[in-house]
């Protein structure tokens, strides 16, 4: 079943024609890689998914729901679909724990010891236990984007897509995050899209590569396959 198709998706910033007719069915439980050059329409692509970027015109769908109808209930769809950016976008002011059951509670209005549990649960898989009550300045750039991918989690949703996550990352700290999301891809049956220029990790959790260059998808391979060309 697909859990994202884009149909003839074009997408303009005034004059500027950032997505062309792009074509891409992401089945559920799949995990895509989005790799290509800077200023090639990644971010763009990646952002349409959950509503964050409008597009011009085309049909994409996304979990059963029609984002080219202006009716589309961009609330809904990002109960099930997280994003992880390259800047974390934690609460500065607010506990480690508390960013990561703040959604659940607001949003779901889960039951306070069960989001704790939930949450507790999800820091844990990202290895901070120990640092539940923090605040994000103390922590690392990789212990946040740890904590980012949490709170995502913590809302359970059924596509996780990730914006060049360790991007913004002092290089030591880049593969703890990607161990982080290699667990996610071993342990849950997500749909993940993941943008990075990180190509070891596409090649060993990405069921597809896809590589976009000027707007377009110029190569959509198995993972294995996309590392045969020249
Ligand atoms: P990537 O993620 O591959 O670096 P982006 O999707 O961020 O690429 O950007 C694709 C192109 O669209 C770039 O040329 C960028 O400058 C342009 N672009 C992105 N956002 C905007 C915007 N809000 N307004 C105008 N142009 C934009
Ligand atoms: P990133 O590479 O992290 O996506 P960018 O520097 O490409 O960051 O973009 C940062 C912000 O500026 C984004 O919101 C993007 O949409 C916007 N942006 C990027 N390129 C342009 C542009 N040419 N004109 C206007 N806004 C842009």
């Amino acid at each position: 079943m697909a859990m994202i198709e884009f149909k003839k998706v074009n997408k303009y910033y005034g004059d500027f024609h950032a997505l062309k007719n792009i074509d891409l069915k992401v089945n559920q439980g799949e995990v895509v890689v989005v790799i290509g050059p800077s200023g090639s329409g990644k971010s763009t692509l990646i952002r349409t998914i959950n509503g964050l970027e409008s597009f011009s015109d085309g049909q994409l769908i996304v979990n059963g729901m029609d984002l080219s109808d202006k009716k589309a209930d961009l609330n809904t769809l990002r109960r099930d679909v997280g994003m992880v950016f390259q800047h974390f976008n934690l609460y500065e002011n607010k506990t480690v724990l508390e960013n990561v059951m703040l959604a659940p509670r607001l949003v779901l209005k889960r039951d306070e010891e069960e989001n704790k549990k939930i949450a507790m649960k999800y820091l844990e898989l990202v290895g901070l236990t120990e640092k539940v009550d923090s605040k994000p300045r103390q922590l690392s750039g990789g212990q946040k984007q740890r904590v980012a991918i949490a709170r995502s989690l913590a809302m359970r949703p059924k596509v996780m897509l990730f914006d060049e996550p360790t991007s913004a990352l002092d290089p030591e700290m880049i593969d703890d995050v990607l161990n982080v999301i290699k667990k996610i891809v071993e342990t849950t049956e997500m749909t993940m899209v993941v943008v990075t220029h990180e190509m070891g990790f596409a090649r060993e959790v990405a069921d597809r590569v896809i590589f976009v260059d000027d707007g377009t998808i110029v190569e959509d391979d198995p993972a294995e396959e996309f590392y045969h060309h020249p």
